[in-house]
């Protein structure tokens, strides 16, 4: 096996896959994953691929030549995934890396430790140091803003293959109406089944104070985003009133605003968004400063990847898992009661199924 891999190009595919659950949160109702699956290509013949969550098809397609023209700026450079990463923040330094560039660019570098690890003969996460014990996973399909009986029935249903833990999304007009839901699918779900609440940042501070407040003896696992996910300095006044655990994290872009959120306080634990904490190189970094603070990480989308970069977090916590790009994976992830499973192939063992490719890309 090569070890010394260059890099040859980039491609980026934009598709849309249905999802089996459509997940309304209070922003708004998604029904298919719009996704851009990355292809990193070697001298060598080793490839790499990643995707990004672009959330609407017209990010998916507009992200692709973008993709095209970084991978002119990497083409003939050795794949060492600490230079491909300082290349790439370089080359997106003048626009910013924020919005959709920071999905571009994490896809580019999850795909460049891919192909490094694949080259290694190793699981990502045995790469990272990690091990391949499974990963304790909450199941995270649907679970939208549903009637309080439609919530009881899918909770109970998406505890198939084993989950010991869910989640539900909160943020309806009042208090009463979340508190109808979480009793119903509280009452449904045996007590050894953690409920964990998304508020997808509905919340004013009054309000969010009001509701998690509320929430305190209903049996919440943790709640999420009640708050603007910036507003570190709210959010902590929240985590110090309710015993219930905060959880935000999904929208730190790269470290820094996590370093922020923990000198303010804002949670008791983070979660880490693939494509926002800045690919593999970013998460390994904001790993790092969660492990100096003793604070618990989760994953946030992404679980094909995910799962290798928690099997290397020293204060790992929870899978966040999805199955939206199941369709379009030769060998899906796999959840055996509740764990999933890091898989023992090379690399993080994502490879495309070129016929789902082709039916489910965007003209
Ligand atoms: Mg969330």
């Amino acid at each position: 096996m090569a070890d010394r891999l260059t890099i040859r190009s980039l491609s980026a595919t934009p598709v849309t896959v249905p999802m089996k659950r459509p997940l309304g949160t209070s922003a708004q109702t998604i029904k298919d994953a719009s996704l851009l699956l990355v292809n990193l290509l070697t001298e060598e013949g080793i490839k790499g691929c990643a995707y990004a969550f672009c959330y609407l098809p017209s990010v998916a397609r507009a992200l692709v030549p973008v993709v095209e023209e970084l991978g002119e700026a990497l083409a003939g450079q050795p794949l060492v995934p600490v230079d491909i990463a300082r290349r790439i923040s370089r080359h997106f330094k003048l626009p910013g890396v924020a919005g959709p560039l920071t999905m571009v660019a994490a896809s580019v570098d999850t795909a460049a430790w891919d192909a490094f690890a694949i080259a290694q003969g190793l699981p990502l996460a045995r790469l990272l140091g990690g091990a391949t014990e499974p990963i304790m996973a909450y199941n995270s399909n649907g679970l939208g803003l549903m009637t309080p009986e439609a919530a009881a029935d899918e909770a109970e249903a998406l505890l198939e293959g084993g989950f010991k833990a869910v989640k539900l999304r909160l943020g309806r007009a009042d208090l009463d109406g979340d508190l109808a839901v979480v009793r119903s699918v509280r009452k449904r779900l045996p007590d050894d089944i953690h409920l964990m609440v998304d508020f997808n940042q509905a919340l004013s501070f009054a309000e969010a104070m009001r509701r998690c407040s509320a929430l305190e003896g209903e049996g919440i696992y943790w709640i999420e985003e009640p708050l603007r996910h910036d507003d570190y300095r709210h959010a902590a006044l929240i985590a110090q009133a309710v015993k219930t655990p905060l959880q935000i994290g999904e929208n730190f872009t790269g470290v820094q605003p996590m370093a922020a959120a923990l000198a303010a306080g804002a949670s008791d634990y983070v979660m880490f968004d693939l494509d926002r904490i800045g690919g593999v190189t970013g998460w390994q970094r904001a790993a790092g400063l969660a492990a100096s603070h003793d604070r618990e990480v989760s994953s946030h989308l992404f679980p094909e990847v995910s799962v290798h970069l928690l099997a290397a977090t020293p204060t790992r916590h929870w899978l966040e898992y999805v199955d939206w790009a199941d369709v379009l994976i030769a060998e899906p992830l796999r959840i055996e009661n509740g764990m999933a499973i890091v898989p023992d192939r090379p690399g993080h063992g994502m490879r495309w199924v070129e016929s789902a490719v082709t039916k489910y890309k965007l003209d």
